[in-house]
């Protein structure tokens, strides 16, 4: 039995909480299932930066390298300087995240059911800002053709295994010809290549619009890095909030996995936030290590997880921001005891 070595990185906010309660699935995961894990703890974030001067010290990096994954919490303000910073230096090119309707959540539709897939390592995250002087500022967008050609590829891929097999590329290539331009470009060129992917495309504003009104035509979604951000966070709220939204970021050799959203310093410490968001950031850490390591164990492991969450939902012992009463750490021990069943 292969022995993963995990980076954790709790983060800051939320984040210590949403580990704790995810460490609660991931010790019942290696009692049951034939799957175990070495965690090493890697300090990251704005506590970090206020204790030794720096973000992202050299030796959490030192142990990330070593690590055959890294699980992390939100970080707060120094977002930036951590993951932001990881994308960049680990090539996690993809940033995938999927929205789904869970049962006995309040949801838009039950039968959302979209993926992201996000551009994660140019666009206008590149940091490349400027003060030219006047108090004129310029920040310049990146987007070069093998980033185009990667994420599009990665959104086919994707979308070659699911039911719907539909991939929307959404852009603004109407204003910003040029990059978006060649986003576009890409995306058709690339489609071309899977005939039997049906292929659309929408503005970003438009988007936004059809979110909102028919989230179920939804299936994989291909974007760059600042509408896959905002158009995420937009669409999380219609499956029950930002709390039941997994993330991971792929690159070919390395993968991170982390909840989409912040640190939310308005409920951190009162154990009311919902673990669900990173409990299934942690799921779908054992399906890549399934892929990786070709480990059934970890399939097996990743699918009862998803069982658990939906069975303790059903079960209505959730947290206040879904309409229950139970505390993050008691959630997080339900969807643990199910996984016992
Ligand atoms: P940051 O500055 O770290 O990005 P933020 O408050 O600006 O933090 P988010 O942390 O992304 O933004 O979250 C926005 C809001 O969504 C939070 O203030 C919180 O109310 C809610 N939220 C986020 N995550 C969760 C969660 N896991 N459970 C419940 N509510 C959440």
């Amino acid at each position: 039995m292969t022995e993963y070595k995990i980076a954790l990185m709790p983060g800051d906010g939320i984040g210590p909480e949403l580990t704790e309660a995810t460490l609660k699935v991931l010790n019942v995961v290696q009692e049951n299932f034939a799957v175990n894990f070495h965690i090493v703890y890697a300090e990251a974030g704005d506590a970090v930066l206020k204790k030794r001067g720096v973000a992202l010290p050299e030796d959490s990096l030192k142990t990330i390298r070593e690590s055959h994954v890294c699980l992390k919490g939100p970080v707060g303000e120094t977002a930036a300087d951590v993951i932001v910073k990881l994308r960049l230096l680990f090539d996690l090119y993809a940033n995938i995240r999927p929205l789904k309707a869970f049962p006995n959540v309040p949801v838009a539709s039950p039968d959302i059911d979209m993926i992201f897939v996000r551009e994660n390592t140019e666009d206008v995250y590149k940091g490349l800002e400027y003060n030219i002087g006047n108090d004129v500022t310029v920040c310049l967008r990146v987007i070069t053709r093998q980033n185009c050609e990667r994420i599009a590829k990665h959104a086919f891929e994707t979308a070659k295994i699911r039911p719907k097999k539909k991939v929307t590329a959404i852009h603004k290539a109407n204003v910003m010809r040029i990059t978006d331009g060649l986003f576009k470009n890409v995306c058709q060129e690339t489609a071309k290549k899977y005939p039997d992917i049906q292929y659309n495309e929408m503005y970003v504003d438009a988007a936004a619009m059809h979110l909102i009104r028919t989230p179920q035509n939804f299936d994989v979604i291909c974007t760059c890095n600042l509408f896959g951000d905002i158009l995420s966070d937009e669409a999380a709220q219609l499956i029950g909030g930002l709390g039941m939204a997994p993330g991971a970021n792929i690159g070919d050799n390395f993968a991170l996995f982390e909840p989409i959203h912040g640190s939310a310093p308005d409920i951190a410490g009162k154990q009311i936030a919902n673990p669900v968001s990173m409990i299934l950031s942690a799921k779908m850490m054992l399906n890549w290590l399934s892929e990786k390591f070709n480990d059934t164990a970890c399939l097996k492991a990743a699918e009862a997880i998803e069982k658990a969450t939906i069975q303790t939902l059903l079960n209505g012992l959730t947290v206040p921001d879904l309409g229950g009463k139970a505390s993050t750490q008691q959630m997080a021990q339900a969807i643990a005891e199910e996984l016992t069943n």
